[in-house]
């Protein structure tokens, strides 16, 4: 079995996640730790962390997967943009201590016009100024489509981030279905080949959560622009494939598919009924 769920608004809180996801027929979800376009966190209540918890575990959800900002670049050719970003990766991390054992992920970065190689190095700088040795959580680099600038494109680049990054065991990937597709992974012909790739430069050890996502274009793309399940050029026949793929089961499968509540609790369901 895989772990299903969507994106949902922190705006209630977390015992409102809990059960807004139990009501939606899911077991894990996603949120943003703070607005995606920027801006500060809210303070959290541990009271209402602990009601969330007791919902994990009544109902049995696997791993959360929380979302940084879409501002947090690491990499930014701007030195106050990087420092910027810095800060909120680390209280971020600290304040995913709150809900611990769960996972935080992030996108590298973009190293507008600095060259991957620098915005790698950047990136790995970065964590190895925030990661610490007896952190709860561990940190996702997502797998991008390569739009503009972005790192973290190819296995091979999110294998030298880890490569760079000292506290390691720390790390992890999240891969996201529409990015990898955009990237030219070819996912609907070849799951298998693009997996054992994964597997020999990466490791599957380190795939933590995917973002089942289907896709607005054409594999190679290089767009990431998403679609509702087998509504885009990935297809549903791939979509399910990926979901019963023996080396993907047990993980927290997030949708970030173009859909209102209904849309969700009807691709919640619909997963849920191949299992
Ligand atoms: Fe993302
Ligand atoms: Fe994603
Ligand atoms: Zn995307």
């Amino acid at each position: 079995m895989i772990y299903i769920g969507c994106h949902l608004s922190v705006t209630n809180g977390y015992e409102a996640m809990g059960r807004t996801m139990v009501s939606f027929g899911g077991n894990t979800f996603a949120w943003f730790t703070r607005n995606p376009r920027g801006g500060k966190a809210k303070d959290i209540d541990n009271a209402d962390v602990q009601k969330l918890q007791q919902i994990l575990a009544e109902k049995n959800f696997g791993k959360l997967v929380a979302h940084a900002s879409y501002t947090m670049n690491l990499c930014s050719a701007k030195p106050e943009t990087r420092a910027n970003a810095l800060d909120m990766l680390k209280q971020d991390l600290q304040r995913m201590e709150m809900v611990p054992n769960q996972l935080y992920n992030f996108h590298p970065g973009s190293h507008t016009g600095q060259g991957v190689e620098i915005g790698i190095k950047q990136i790995a700088d970065g964590l190895n100024a925030s990661l610490w040795p007896d952190m709860h959580t561990t940190v996702l680099l997502e797998t991008m489509a390569g739009k503009g600038s972005e790192v973290g494109k190819t296995f091979e680049e999110l294998r030298e981030i880890i490569d760079r990054t000292t506290l390691n065991d720390k790390l992890g990937v999240c891969l996201d279905t529409c990015h990898i597709w955009d990237g030219g992974y070819d996912i609907v012909n070849d799951l298998d080949g693009v997996l054992t790739n994964f597997d020999k430069i990466i490791g599957l050890d380190r795939l933590k959560a995917i973002h089942f996502n289907d896709s607005k274009n054409e594999c190679g793309a290089a767009k990431d622009r998403h679609e509702k399940l087998g509504q885009g050029f990935i297809g549903m026949e791939a979509m399910k494939r990926i979901a019963l793929h023996p080396a993907l089961q047990n993980l927290p499968f997030i949708l970030e598919t173009p859909n209102d509540d209904e849309g969700y609790m009807e691709e919640i369901k619909l997963v849920n009924s191949w299992m």
